[in-house]
């Protein structure tokens, strides 16, 4: 099986409504890349969500995360609401400080979709095997409260989600279609995921002052992204990241520049943003 979308279009013949585009899983590195996604078995429930993706993200489904009472007595869950009100005080910190956060927000708002907090950005319980994502139904980004738990993750969530968000905006992406989707995922990875930002907090801190290192964080990232929303194989899903890689990896719309550990390279780029038109501020 190639694309999702010739699936798609053999469904479309049965109903009218419009299929959901599917939401973007910002992964966690290694376990999903390991997960039993090999083969194009269709999930045996819930097979809409899990196709999709929605799965991760049980508050997506209109579902609001239920507290087990059980769980509670050992202190393992019922501070939903404490971790809320932090992620969105992280979220809210990055907005004002966070160089790249900045940056996407006026690369957003000077193509026509300007990021409003309350309505794009929504903290929420997720699955553990995801930090953020971005469900371009809604045009919301997920931060994952009980997963992106500082700052620092937090930055690198947005920064990545806002790229998918970007891309959405600006180069008609359909997220359905598998080499679409491996493009806005190598763009994210390489302009945030794989800088030292969220590398280092997400457990893939190899060094990557070698440019080859720093394009594998790419494509095994971009990689565990397809993965996790689409059930197909990874056969399938490596053959359409090396397809786009090149052209995907060549693009640094709107950050212009990789950003390199231990520089100064989010403030330049944050400097810089005026020169490609972006109205940051
Ligand atoms: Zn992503």
């Amino acid at each position: 099986m190639g694309f999702l979308t010739e699936v798609w279009a053999k469904a479309m013949f049965t109903t009218d409504t419009k299929p959901p585009d599917g939401i973007l899983a910002d992964a966690q590195p290694v376990q999903d890349v390991n997960t039993t996604k090999e083969t194009n078995e269709p999930a045996p429930n819930s097979k809409e969500t899990k196709e999709w993706g929605y799965d991760l993200y049980p508050e997506r489904r209109g579902e609001t995360y239920k507290t087990k009472w059980t769980r509670v007595l050992f202190g393992m869950e019922g501070k939903e609401n404490i971790d809320r009100y932090k992620c969105e005080q992280n979220v809210y910190w990055c907005v004002k400080n966070g160089p790249l956060v900045k940056l996407m927000m006026g690369a957003l708002r000077s193509s026509g979709c300007p990021i409003d907090l309350r309505r794009h950005i929504s903290c929420e319980v997720c699955d553990p095997s995801v930090t953020g994502g971005y469900d371009p139904v809604l045009n919301q980004i997920v931060v994952c409260q009980n997963m992106a738990t500082n700052k620092s993750m937090v930055h690198g969530v947005l920064t990545h989600e806002m790229i998918h968000m970007f891309d959405y905006c600006n180069n008609d992406l359909d997220f359905r279609n598998v080499e679409h989707l491996a493009c806005t995922e190598i763009r994210a990875a390489n302009l945030a995921h794989c800088s030292f930002l969220s590398a280092m907090m997400q457990g893939d801190a190899a060094p990557w002052s070698a440019k080859q290192a720093h394009q594998n964080c790419v494509k095994s990232k971009a990689l565990a992204s397809v993965l996790a929303v689409r059930n197909i194989s990874r056969e399938d899903a490596i053959a359409a990241v090396e397809r786009v890689f090149p052209k995907c990896y060549a693009d640094l719309e709107p950050i212009g520049r990789r950003i390199r550990r231990n520089s100064t390279d989010q403030q330049k780029a944050y400097m810089e943003a005026p020169l490609y038109g972006y109205d940051v501020y």
